[in-house]
C-alpha cells in the first residue's frame, strides 16, 4: 500500500548537490518516484510506506548538504504515480520563478585531496570542483543552474567526466563546473613574447614570483596581481607601478599555521579563513611574529590575511615558500579586470607575466573582507563566497531596485521576502565601474526575476547611481524613492537584524559624508528611525570643510579649519605654507567654498592630523584607519564635546588634545583618549535622548563604525546605561551595506502608500 508526496523547497538548493542527496535519502528510506530543479526550487515526488514517506521528510530538514540552505520546505499528499525507480529528472523552467544561487565555494578538503594524489585523474589539475566547491556565481549566466547556461558551456566532457556526473551517487553528480585535464580549462604563462602551458607554466610563475616578479593571475571573479609578500623589493614595485602608494594589501598564505607566523588567531577567525566564502580577515599582527615589509600595509597593526580559495591559488602557494601579496587587478579606479586581452592592456604595465586560463568569468566579483568583533563577522566587504546569496528580510517588499551610493557601490534587489545585495562594484567615479553596475543590474534582474516596480536611491543629486535611477525611473515609467543617506545606514541595521520596525530605535549613523535633507553634509547623526522615517534628534556641530571634498585628501587642512572656527590657535606642527594659512583664513571669513559638515568622519581626520598621525591621504578613510591604530586601547581619561544650540561641539575635544600634546602626552594615549571621548559621546546622548523618546535599543552603523577599537569601547557604556546595541555582521556598516537600507525604507513606504 503506497502513499505519496509532492514536496516544494525553496533557497539556495541548486549546486550544492542537493539532488544527489534527496536521490540517497530515497534509496535509504527505500522510496521510488523523481527529484528536479526548477527555476523556483527543487520539487520532489515520493511514493511508500507513510511511514518511511515521514522519515524521509524528516531527515531531509534535519540535514541539508552543508552549503544549502533551506527556506521553504512544503508537502502535500498527492496520488501516486507507481513509479518502480527513484529518477532524477532535467530540470523545468517556471516563466518568472525566482531561485536563489549559490555564491562560489572555496576548494573543499575532498578535492584538495585529489588534487596532491599522484593516482587521481585530476592530480595538479587546476580546475578541480564538485558538487560542495567550485566556481558557480562568477560563472552563471541564467537559471535554472545547468551546465549549458554556465560559462562551462564551452567545454565538451569527456567520458569519464560525463559518467561521474551522470551517476547519482557520485560526488560530481550534476556539478556542473566538473572538468578534467582531458576536457576542461587549461592554465598558461605570457611573459616577453613567449608562453608556456600546464606544469611548465605554474613552475615557471612560482620562479618568477620568487625572483621578484609581479604576476597578474586570472583566478575566480578576477584578475589579482601578486609578488612575493617577503620582499621589499617587488612589493614596493608594485606599489609604484600600481601608482597605490599606501593602501594595505591583502596577503594569502599558504595555510592557518602560516598565518599563525604573522597574526594572532582565534576560532572564529580560524574558522572563517577555512569557510567555503573563503574571505580576507583583517587580523592583528603580532608583536613577536614573522617582520613583512612596511610597504605591504603601512601604518597598520592589522594584516588582511586569505587561504588559496582555488585549486589554481593552491598549487601556486603551494610551489611556494612564501606568503603572497594578492591584490585587486585593475588599474587606478577601474574594476578589476576579468578577460584575459581586457587584462593584457590594462595591466601591462605593471604585471611583468601572466598567468591566465580559459574558463570565462561572467561577473566580476572581488575578495570579500572580514573583521571578527567579539566572536562574529564584522563585514567590511561583502562579495565573493557571499553575494548573490540573498539576505531575509523581516517582511515583504515589492520587487524593487535599491542603487546603493556613490562609493563602495553595492546594489540591491529585493523581492518578497529575499534581498539580493549585489557584490562590490566599488566607487561609480569611472566610466568603466558605471558601465559594471548597470551590467551588474541588468544581470541580477534576469538572474533574479525581479522587474523592479520601484526604484530607491540615495539624496545625493550627483551621485552616478542616484542618476542612473532617475534616468531608469523617465525611461521605464516607475516611481522613485529618496532615501536620505543616514536613515538609510540606519535602516540596513535593522533589516539585517531582521527588526519588525513596529518600534523606532536611537540610530548613531557616524560616516565621511552623507547628503542631508537641509542640503548639508552630515555624518555624525544621532536619529530617532523606524523604516517610515527618522528625526534628526541630534548632531555634532557642523563646521567648515575646506574646499569641500577635496579637503579628505588632506587632513591637515581640516585640521586647521577645524581649529580656526573652534577658536583655537593652528598648531604650528601641521604642514601648512604661510600661503594656504592665508587663503583658509580668507575662504572660513568669507564662507566661501567652505561647505559646513557635521561629519564624524572628518573629524577623525582632523584629530588624526592634529596628532601628526597622518596628515595627506592616498585611499578612503586612510586618516581614520591610522588613527585607530596608533590608539592606546588600554588608555584612560576622555574629553567632554560640549553640547550647544548648534549640535556637539568637538572644541573642548580639541584643545583638550592639543594642550595634552604640548605637555608631552604620548600620542597613542591621545588616540585613546578620542576614542575614549567618542564613545562617552554616544553614550550620554543615547542616554539622554532614549529616555524622552521611550526606546531601548541603539542601531550604530556608518562606516566609523568599523572602528572595532571605538566599538569595543562604546557596547559596554551602552549595556550599562540598559541600552540594547545592534551592530553589522551581515552587510557593511560602510556605504556597502547602504542599498539594503534604501530597499527597507522604500518597500515600507510603497506598502504604506499602497495600503492607502
Ligand atoms: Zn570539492
Ligand atoms: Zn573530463
Ligand atoms: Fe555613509
Amino acid at each position: 500500500m503506497s502513499d505519496a508526496r509532492r514536496i516544494e523547497i525553496t533557497g539556495v538548493v541548486q549546486g550544492v548537490g542537493f539532488r544527489p542527496w534527496v536521490y540517497r535519502m530515497a534509496m535509504t528510506h527505500d522510496l521510488r518516484g523523481w527529484v528536479r530543479n526548477t527555476s523556483a526550487g527543487v520539487t520532489i515526488h515520493a511514493e511508500g510506506p507513510s511511514a518511511a514517506l515521514a522519515a524521509f521528510m524528516a531527515d531531509l530538514r534535519a540535514a541539508p548538504p552543508p552549503q544549502a540552505h533551506i527556506h521553504t520546505f512544503d508537502a502535500h499528499v498527492v496520488a501516486p504515480e507507481g513509479a518502480t525507480t527513484f529518477e532524477i529528472l532535467h530540470s523545468t523552467p517556471i516563466p518568472g520563478a525566482m531561485q536563489p544561487i549559490s555564491p562560489d565555494l572555496a576548494l573543499c578538503d575532498d578535492c584538495r585531496r585529489e588534487l596532491y594524489d599522484p593516482a587521481d585523474r585530476r592530480y595538479r589539475y587546476p580546475f578541480i570542483n564538485c558538487t560542495q566547491c567550485g566556481p558557480r556565481f562568477t560563472i552563471i549566466q541564467d537559471i535554472p543552474y545547468d551546465r549549458p547556461q554556465t560559462t562551462m558551456a564551452a567545454f565538451d566532457m569527456c567520458a569519464a567526466c560525463a559518467a561521474e556526473y551522470q551517476a547519482p551517487l557520485d560526488r560530481r553528480f550534476h556539478a556542473q563546473p566538473v572538468a578534467c585535464p582531458v576536457c576542461g580549462p587549461q592554465i598558461w604563462l605570457e611573459a616577453g613574447g613567449a608562453s608556456l602551458a600546464g606544469e611548465a607554466a605554474l613552475a615557471a610563475a612560482a620562479e618568477r614570483l620568487r625572483a621578484g616578479a609581479i604576476l597578474a593571475v586570472r583566478g575566480l571573479g578576477g584578475f589579482h596581481l601578486a609578488c612575493d609578500a617577503t620582499s621589499a623589493e617587488a612589493v614596493a614595485r608594485l606599489r609604484a607601478r600600481k601608482a597605490r602608494p599606501a593602501k594595505p594589501f591583502a596577503v594569502m598564505v599558504r595555510d592557518l599555521a602560516t598565518a599563525q607566523r604573522f597574526c594572532h588567531l582565534n576560532e572564529v577567525e580560524m574558522s572563517l579563513l577555512r569557510s567555503p566564502a573563503s574571505p580576507i580577515v583583517l587580523l592583528a599582527r603580532r608583536a613577536d611574529g614573522e617582520p613583512l615589509p612596511e610597504a605591504v600595509a603601512p601604518g597598520q597593526t592589522t594584516l588582511g590575511v586569505m587561504l588559496p580559495y582555488t585549486p589554481l591559488h593552491d598549487l601556486l602557494l603551494d610551489a611556494l615558500a612564501c606568503p603572497l601579496v594578492m591584490t585587486s587587478g585593475n588599474r587606478v579606479s577601474e574594476p578589476i579586470e576579468t578577460e584575459n586581452d581586457g587584462a593584457r592592456a590594462a595591466l601591462g604595465a605593471i604585471a611583468d607575466a601572466f598567468l591566465l586560463h580559459d574558463r570565462p568569468i561572467h561577473i566580476r566579483t572581488d575578495d570579500s573582507v572580514m573583521r571578527v568583533f567579539q566572536g562574529a563577522e564584522l563585514p567590511l566587504r561583502r562579495s565573493r563566497g557571499y553575494a548573490p546569496y540573498p539576505l531575509d528580510l523581516p517582511m515583504e517588499l515589492p520587487p524593487l531596485l535599491a542603487v546603493g551610493a556613490e562609493m563602495k557601490n553595492t546594489f540591491c534587489l529585493a523581492r518578497a521576502r529575499y534581498a539580493f545585495m549585489s557584490h562590490h562594484i566599488g566607487d561609480l567615479e569611472s566610466y568603466a565601474a558605471r558601465a559594471s553596475f548597470a551590467a551588474g543590474v541588468a544581470h541580477f534582474e534576469r538572474l533574479f526575476r525581479v522587474v523592479p516596480t520601484v526604484l530607491a536611491h540615495d539624496l545625493h543629486p550627483d551621485y552616478a547611481a542616484t542618476r542612473y535611477a532617475t534616468d531608469r525611473a523617465a525611461r521605464d515609467d516607475l516611481p522613485l524613492v529618496g532615501v536620505q543617506h543616514h536613515h538609510a545606514h540606519i535602516a540596513a541595521c535593522l533589516a539585517e537584524h531582521g527588526h519588525s520596525g513596529a518600534r523606532p530605535v536611537l540610530g548613531v549613523c557616524f560616516d565621511g559624508t552623507g547628503y542631508g535633507t537641509d542640503g548639508t553634509i552630515w555624518g555624525g547623526e544621532f536619529l530617532l528611525a523606524d523604516y517610515a522615517d527618522f528625526q534628526r534628534l541630534a548632531h555634532l556641530k557642523p563646521l567648515p570643510l575646506p574646499g569641500g571634498d577635496a579637503a579628505v585628501r588632506r587632513p591637515y587642512r581640516i585640521a586647521a579649519a577645524y581649529c580656526l572656527a573652534c577658536g583655537l590657535d593652528v598648531p604650528e606642527e601641521l604642514p601648512l605654507s604661510p600661503q594656504e594659512a592665508a587663503i583658509l583664513a580668507q575662504q572660513l571669513a568669507r564662507g566661501v567654498n567652505t561647505p559646513l559638515t557635521s561629519s564624524m568622519g572628518r573629524l577623525f581626520d582632523a584629530v588624526s592630523a592634529l596628532l601628526g598621525v597622518c596628515t595627506a591621504t592616498s585611499y578612503e578613510g586612510q586618516a581614520a584607519i591610522l588613527l585607530e591604530a596608533r590608539a592606546d586601547p588600554q588608555a584612560e581619561g576622555a574629553y567632554a564635546f560640549k553640547s550647544t544650540a548648534q549640535g556637539y561641539d568637538p572644541a573642548p575635544v580639541l584643545a583638550g588634545l592639543l594642550a595634552d600634546l604640548r605637555v608631552g602626552v604620548p600620542v597613542p594615549t591621545l588616540a585613546g583618549r578620542f576614542h575614549n571621548s567618542v564613545a562617552r559621546l554616544i553614550v550620554t546622548v543615547c542616554a539622554d535622548l532614549a529616555r524622552a523618546a521611550g526606546v531601548q535599543e541603539v542601531a550604530l552603523s556608518g562606516g566609523v563604525f568599523q572602528n572595532v577599537t571605538l566599538l569595543a569601547k562604546t557596547l559596554p557604556l551602552l549595556e550599562q546605561a540598559g541600552l540594547t546595541a545592534l551592530v553589522h555582521r551581515r552587510v557593511p556598516p560602510n556605504d556597502g551595506g547602504l542599498a539594503l537600507g534604501q530597499a527597507m525604507i522604500a518597500g515600507w513606504r510603497w506598502r504604506v502608500n499602497t495600503r492607502a
